[in-house]
């Protein structure tokens, strides 16, 4: 499953919010998780229409798709040169698909801070010297040996150092990876060279709940640090998503959001924001035994698709009959949509769609 990294500062709110995030899975009875790692959770993808197929083909269980998130810990400053299990901490960022950077932007003198004050953007620029600085060690160790390859006079030994260079004085500019302008022939080292800094990223302002529409000054002063990153920002109050989430039915969440003006849980934007960042879509099964939603990259073919599901569904894949989510919801069934012929037959170069209904056809 798709993974994201909640990296910050110590007592900013990580594992708070990531308490809360992940203890929504309690909602989701159906699904058959071992508990892993216990810093790694499971946030199940709110999504209506999984509702509404629900209502529609009244399955024996529904399954929600999901996203992993792991609780980095323990990034402090000095992390790069090992201090506080450091190299540890920056080795479980290397294996995630993205980033949430969490930065606090509540003030409350009972939290203490490790830097003694609130401000985000300080923060922020301690976390990323610590990537940056790691980013930085890999770019030079990979570069001597590039150098050694490029003696041979080899071409494109040659192409990868100038590369390395190039991402190596970037990065000594303080600058993430993820900003460097590179050529089309330069990708494969950059990508290869799995740099921390070339994660996309997302920021969550953790705010006091008077803050979580509008955002505060601290939220403003961080926004325009960032501006030029292309990065999303989202508030969240991670005590007010910590509250909800000790809730137990979804009546009184909702009731409780009502109160507070709020018209979702913070992890629905984090979610929306988090598909966004990573170019994800969903589409569904819709069986009598269970309606299922999957999470896939935008633009995957109907069998790298079906290969979410089971890697047999892709190898032996013939073709996909698909319906569209809004065909299925108003004509209200599987049967009335092949009669009104809305089924469409997709083979393998059907680029699935967000929301399409899809029943694979395969070999074993
Ligand atoms: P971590 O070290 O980043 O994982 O931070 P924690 O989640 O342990 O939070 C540090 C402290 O800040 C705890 O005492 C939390 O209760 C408090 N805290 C976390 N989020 C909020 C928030 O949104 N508002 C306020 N006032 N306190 C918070």
């Amino acid at each position: 499953a798709l993974q994201c990294g909640i990296v910050g500062l110590p007592n900013v709110g990580k594992s708070t919010l990531f308490n809360a995030l992940t203890s929504a899975k309690a909602l989701a009875a159906n699904y058959p998780f071992a508990t892993k790692d216990p810093n790694v959770g499971v946030i199940t993808v709110p999504d209506p229409r999984l509702n509404k197929l629900e209502e529609l083909v009244n399955p024996q269980r529904v399954v929600p798709t999901t996203i992993e998130i792991v609780d980095i810990a323990g990034l402090i400053k000095g992390a790069s040169q090992g201090e506080g299990l450091g190299n540890q901490f920056l080795a479980n960022i290397r294996e995630v698909d993205a980033i949430i950077h969490v930065v606090r932007c509540f003030v409350d003198d009972n939290v203490v801070h490790v830097d003694g004050s609130v401000d985000p953007v300080r923060d922020k620029e301690i976390i990323d010297t610590e990537l940056i600085l790691k980013d930085l060690d890999t770019v030079e160790k990979r570069l001597e040996k590039l150098k050694k390859q490029a003696k041979s006079a080899d071409k494109e030994a040659l192409r990868n150092v100038e590369t390395a260079q190039k991402i190596k004085a970037h990065l000594e500019s303080g600058a993430p990876a993820r900003s460097a302008q590179l050529e089309e022939d330069e990708i494969a080292l950059y990508k290869d060279m799995l740099l921390l800094t070339a994660k996309p990223i997302l920021y969550v302002c953790n705010v006091d709940e008077d803050s979580v529409h509008e955002g505060n000054e601290l939220t403003e002063a961080f926004k325009s640090a960032v501006a030029d990153e292309n990065a999303e920002v989202i508030y969240i109050s991670a005590g007010i998503e910590a509250d909800i989430a000790e809730l137990e039915t979804m009546e009184e969440r909702l009731e409780f959001l009502q109160d507070m003006g709020l018209e979702e849980p913070g992890v629905n934007r984090l979610i929306r924001a988090a598909y966004s960042l990573l170019n994800l879509i969903t589409y569904f099964t819709a069986g009598e035994k269970e309606v299922r939603a999957w999470t896939i990259r935008r633009g995957f073919k109907a069998p790298q698709a079906a290969g979410v599901i089971h890697s047999d569904f892709e190898k032996g894949f013939i073709r996909a009959e698909t319906i569209r989510y809004n065909d299925f919801v108003s004509l209200g069934s599987e049967q009335a949509v092949k009669e009104a012929g809305k089924m469409s037959v997709e083979g393998k170069e059907y680029v699935v769609q967000d929301g399409d209904v899809m029943h694979f056809r395969f070999n074993v």
